[in-house]
This record gives C-alpha cells, sequence and structure tokens, in this order.
C-alpha cells in the first residue's frame, strides 16, 4: 500500500509487532552477543544482515533511516553525526583523490568550505557554479574526472531555488548523479527524486528535528543511478573491495542497496560520525509532526515576507514564495505547496538600522540556529561573517543591512507584531 506523506511521518519505518513498544525503542547499547564465531563472521562478510556494533549500525537509527527514505522516495539510507557528515560521506563515498566535483556556489557555508578547502587538501577538487548559469556554463564546469554534482533545493542562506531538472540532466549527460541537500524544504515541500536527484542529504539538525534539541544527518538513495553502467568512473561500488572481503557492491546488494551499504561498511566503519541512537529518537520525534510543522513554517515564512515587503521601513526582502521574488518561478515549480520559515531582507537605514532592529525584538531570538520551531533571527554582518568589513561583505553577498529570520511555528499576528515594534524604534 502506498501511503502519504503525512502518514509516513507519523508511522513510516518502525511497524511494531504483537506486544511490541509502541515508539521506537532506543537500542543503547555499543554490541551485540552472538552464540558462535560463525555467525559473527557471516554478519561481518555482509553475508546475512544483523547488527553486531553501533558504529555500523543500530535498530533505532535504521528504523529512522528507513522512514526518512519513504518519505524522500528512495530506497535506502544512513543516518549521520551531522548534516557536514552527510554531505561529505555523500560525495566521498564515489569521490576522492584526483577526483572532481561541480557544486552550486550558492550552498551553506560549512558545506562550501568542506568543498573549497578540506576536501580540496584531500585531492578532490571543487568547480562552483551560480545555480542560475546557462546550460552552456554548466556543461563547461564538467571534467573527464567530475563524480557528481551538489546543490541545494533552498540554499541557505541565499534562498536560491535548485533548478534540479536541469542539474540532473547535465549530471546524467555526464554520466554521475546529482546529489541534492533537501535540508530546507524537506521532503514535506518537496522530493528531489521526483525530479531527477540520485542522492539526497539533509541536515537533520534544522526541521526534521525541529526542536534544536540535537545534530543530525542523514544520506538517502535513489535506488536509480547505474553505476555499473558508468563503471569506469565508479570503481570503488563496481568492483571488489579489497578493505571488505572482496564484496562488489552493486553485484551483492544491487542498485538500490550498493550506496549506502558502500557508504556504511567503508566510510561509517573507517571515519566513523554514527548518531547517536538517542538522537536519531529524537528527531523521530520531530519527524512525527514534521508535515503539520512544515505547513505553517511555510505559510509563516510568507506571510512576514509579505508583510515586510509592504512596510515602508523595509528596503528589500527575499523568499521564494513570494510573488515577484527572483525564484518565485522556480519556486512555483519544485515548491508549489510552500518553500521555508527563512526569509532574509534589509532594513532601510543599512547596518545601523539592521542593529537597532535586532536590539528590539522580543519573540525572535537572536541565534545562529535557523529552521527551529522558535522564531529566531540573525544578523550575520554582526555574528557569522563579523570579521568581514562592509566591501568584503558585498563581494560574498551579504550586505551589511541583511538580517535572516527563521519564521517558527508560532502565530504569525505575533510574529509581524514583534518585527512592527522592533522596526518602529529605527529611526
Ligand atoms: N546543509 C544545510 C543546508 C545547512 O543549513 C547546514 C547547517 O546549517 C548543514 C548542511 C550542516 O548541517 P549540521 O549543522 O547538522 O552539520
Amino acid at each position: 500500500m502506498t501511503e502519504s506523506i503525512g502518514t509516513i511521518c507519523v508511522q513510516g519505518g518502525w511497524r511494531p509487532g504483537d506486544g511490541e513498544p509502541r515508539q521506537v525503542p532506543i537500542y543503547q547499547n555499543t554490541t551485540w552477543k552472538y552464540d558462535t564465531s560463525e555467525h559473527m563472521g557471516r554478519l561481518f562478510d555482509l553475508e546475512e544482515s544483523g547488527y553486531f556494533y553501533t558504529r555500523l549500525a543500530n535498530p533505532t537509527n535504521d528504523a529512522v533511516a528507513a522512514k526518512i527514505a519513504a518519505l524522500e522516495g528512495g530506497t535506502a539510507a544512513m543516518l549521520t553525526s551531522s548534516g557536514q557528515a552527510a554531505n561529505f560521506f555523500a560525495v566521498f563515498n564515489i569521490a576522492g583523490a584526483g577526483d572532481h566535483v561541480v557544486a552550486s556556489s550558492a550552498i551553506y557555508g560549512g558545506t562550501y568550505n568542506l568543498f573549497a578547502h578540506t576536501m580540496a587538501r584531500m585531492g578532490l577538487e571543487c568547480t562552483f557554479v551560480d545555480p542560475h548559469c546557462t546550460d552552456e556554463e554548466l556543461a563547461a564546469a564538467f571534467r573527464p574526472n567530475t563524480k557528481c554534482v551538489f546543490g541545494e533545493t533552498i540554499a541557505n542562506p541565499a534562498l536560491a531555488v535548485l533548478d534540479i531538472e536541469r542539474f540532473a540532466a547535465a549530471a546524467h549527460a555526464h554520466g554521475v548523479p546529482l546529489i541534492v541537500d533537501n535540508t530546507f524544504p524537506t521532503p514535506v515541500l518537496c522530493r528531489p527524486i521526483e525530479w531527477g536527484a540520485d542522492i539526497v542529504t539533509h541536515s537533520t539538525t534544522k526541521y526534521m528535528d525541529g526542536h534544536g534539541a540535537s545534530v543530525g544527518g542523514v544520506i538517502v538513495d535513489a535506488g536509480t543511478f547505474d553505476w555499473n553502467a558508468h563503471a569506469d568512473k565508479f570503481p570503488g561500488l563496481t568492483t571488489p573491495d579489497e578493505s571488505y572481503h572482496g564484496v562488489v557492491y552493486t553485484e551483492r546488494f544491487g542498485l538500490e542497496g550498493a550506496f549506502i551499504t558502500k557508504a556504511t561498511a567503508q566510510l561509517m566503519r573507517d571515519l566513523g560520525s554514527i548518531q547517536a541512537p538517542q538522537n536519531a529518537f529524537l528527531i523521530n520525534l520531530g519527524l512525527e509532526s514534521l508535515h503539520l510543522r512544515m505547513a505553517r513554517h511555510a505559510a509563516n515564512g510568507r506571510a512576514v515576507a509579505e508583510h515586510l515587503a509592504a512596510h515602508p521601513k523595509v528596503a528589500w526582502v527575499r523568499h521564494p514564495s513570494l510573488a515577484g521574488d527572483s525564484e518565485y518561478a522556480l519556486a512555483e515549480k519544485y515548491l508549489p505547496e510552500g518553500s521555508c520559515g527563512v526569509v532574509s531582507f534589509g532594513v532601510a537605514g543599512g547596518r545601523a538600522a539592521a542593529e537597532t532592529f535586532m536590539a528590539n525584538l522580543k519573540l525572535a531570538q537572536i541565534a545562529t540556529h535557523v529552521a527551529d520551531a522558535r522564531t529566531c533571527v540573525l544578523h550575520p554582518a554582526n555574528a557569522t561573517h563579523r570579521q568581514m568589513n562592509d566591501a568584503e561583505l558585498e563581494a560574498a553577498g551579504i550586505t551589511p543591512d541583511l538580517i535572516r529570520l527563521s519564521c517558527g511555528i508560532e502565530d504569525a499576528v505575533d510574529l509581524i507584531a514583534d518585527i512592527d515594534q522592533a522596526l518602529a524604534a529605527v529611526e
């Protein structure tokens, strides 16, 4: 039976048997006991599925990963300790020293650092492209050693919307998968796999958890990218893994299981970064209301954006669902039911006006976090980007007046009243 998103949010991943706990149990253990060494050997050889050490797999994590895989329409998923780990593992599972990645330039700053600096130190090069570049510019970014394309459905904090179909077509034309970080819309508002994405990642720290309670990430595989058709590019999946008893992942686990099994058996084994089962439990609590919260986040974001756009003390507003926004057409296509709760805007009067506005907010709280049930707000020029002068900020696309407001799920009328009284304090 095919179930709808809301039903999967509530019941997906864990269907208890007779007399079993209704809530996903937390397997708070590192290891499992077996009667014979032979049995354990079969698990180590991946000949039988089962658990032996939580760094590789844990039933709590597996239940939550299965729910997220179902939400995204994928075949397999793996939880990671953070969104950073998810994006690193998703790329590093198919690319390494001497390889190359094409990435949208409109991505979260931490991911940009990972690709531009840390991966570069590992010998993995990245070419960044404007998400709105022409088809020719996109094609020109590929090299013979390109192994994947990466972008964010809605970029944090630029709020650019990725043309997923166009990026997927370019990736596939060059024989590589498209990886999409779907953190901001979540599968409730956009399912990138339906538009051609091959692998989807999340910082579950954001809307999925939703309560600012636990850091986490997830990688979902659509199970559709044909690694064998491009076997020369992806030997790690299509030839024997000597570090794992010569297993050929595509042969043993098929297209639907190869990517996540390799990421688990190899990367999680060697690099760690498993999500704590306790955190997986907390994320699952968040997932149970994700469909309700996302509708409210998106509605609040849009209502606040519309109010700001009509306010005389606001210089500009960015929100993908705001009519007239540069991303509006793409948002109508990919995010017809709403985009997210994050709005960025500039207070007329520049940096000083932004500072006065921030100082006068009462309900919206200053935090580096976004995508939380509670409205939070950040003035990057005075926080994450405070080491930059105004000219450097402009070059980075972060104007000194920019305020990033992450609308929570409170009542919009109260968020707007808070904004109005803080704007009233601006000269
Ligand atoms: N991807 C996106 C879109 C993000 O916004 C973030 C963090 O803000 C990350 C990845 C990194 O996630 P985490 O902070 O869980 O490591």
